[in-house]
């Protein structure tokens, strides 16, 4: 395996093409020659190379494991009321709804705003990132912690009028069922950049990935962190829509479950 997956970091890290994301100033500062891929195996077995080491922000990869949480705490039933499971076909912060009024899926950003409104719902702001980051440390295997970029966070709540108007446009079609305050919008909204902004490094990715591969039971500690249900769903989610319009493309060329961040991470499940 070590010698296919350095063949392939030498290929691609010479691809210099495509730019930092910059509508979050904050990612703009990101170093572009960064790169790095790990690989964590089902019986856990690990292999890094490159920056493995530097911690970046989650962004969208957060996505998909607030899914899982939200799928654990409400089951799929009760949470697909809230949320769709089609691709939108379109950008991933485009104003569309579906046919119910609800957002297309959970890894577009109008999906994963409503998904983190139903974590720790009715709880205080800090009891509700400590849900999100407990599960992601334990999704991750423990042995290094998430971190926190206080300052993307700010600079993703200062510039984020794409995402409040998706929250609003939201609670005028009565995606969120029962009558949302703006208050609590806004909290919802503060979750939603609060998991974009936890930092990982890119073993932990790896291993998270790994997690998910094997059905919910982190490979580190054989701990069952999320439920084999949920990743079931969260996994074909992931492989039709989370390349946002990409993925038909990217289920046509790669055909494994995925999921992107503008912070430059894909979390590839195998
Ligand atoms: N925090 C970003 C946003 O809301 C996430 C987008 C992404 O990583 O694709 O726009």
């Amino acid at each position: 395996m070590q010698e296919v997956i350095k063949k392939i970091f030498n290929d691609i890290k010479i691809l210099n093409e495509g730019k930092v994301a910059d509508y979050i100033p904050e990612l703009a500062k990101v170093d572009p020659n960064k790169f790095a891929i790990s690989v964590c195996k089902v019986n856990g077995e690990q292999f890094n190379i490159g920056d493995t080491n530097d911690y970046f922000c989650l962004q969208s990869c957060s996505k998909p494991l607030s899914y899982c949480i939200a799928h654990d705490i409400l089951g799929r039933d009760e949470l697909h009321k809230k949320v769709g499971y089609e691709p939108s076909g379109q950008a991933f912060n485009a104003f569309i709804l579906n046919k119910s009024g609800l957002p297309h899926n959970p890894m577009i950003n109008a999906g994963a705003i409503m998904v983190a409104s139903q974590i720790g719902k009715g709880q205080e702001p800090s009891k509700r990132f400590n849900i999100i980051k407990s599960y992601y440390n334990k999704l991750a295997g423990e042995t290094e912690k998430t971190g926190f970029d206080n300052s993307v966070f700010l600079s993703e709540q200062h510039h984020a009028d794409r995402n409040i108007s998706l929250a609003y446009y939201m609670r005028e079609n009565g995606a969120f069922e029962d009558k949302i305050s703006p208050n609590e919008i806004t909290e919802s909204l503060n979750l939603y950049f609060q998991q974009c902004s936890t930092t990982i490094n890119c073993k932990m990715a790896a291993v998270i990935a790994a997690t998910l591969a094997n059905a919910g039971v982190c490979p580190l500690t054989s701990e069952q962190v999320v439920t084999t249900d949920a990743v079931k769903d969260c996994l074909t989610l992931m492989y039709g829509c989370g390349m946002y319009d990409y993925s038909g493309q990217f289920s046509f060329e790669v055909g494994l479950p995925a999921k992107s961040g503008v912070s430059g991470c894909i979390l590839l499940v195998i």
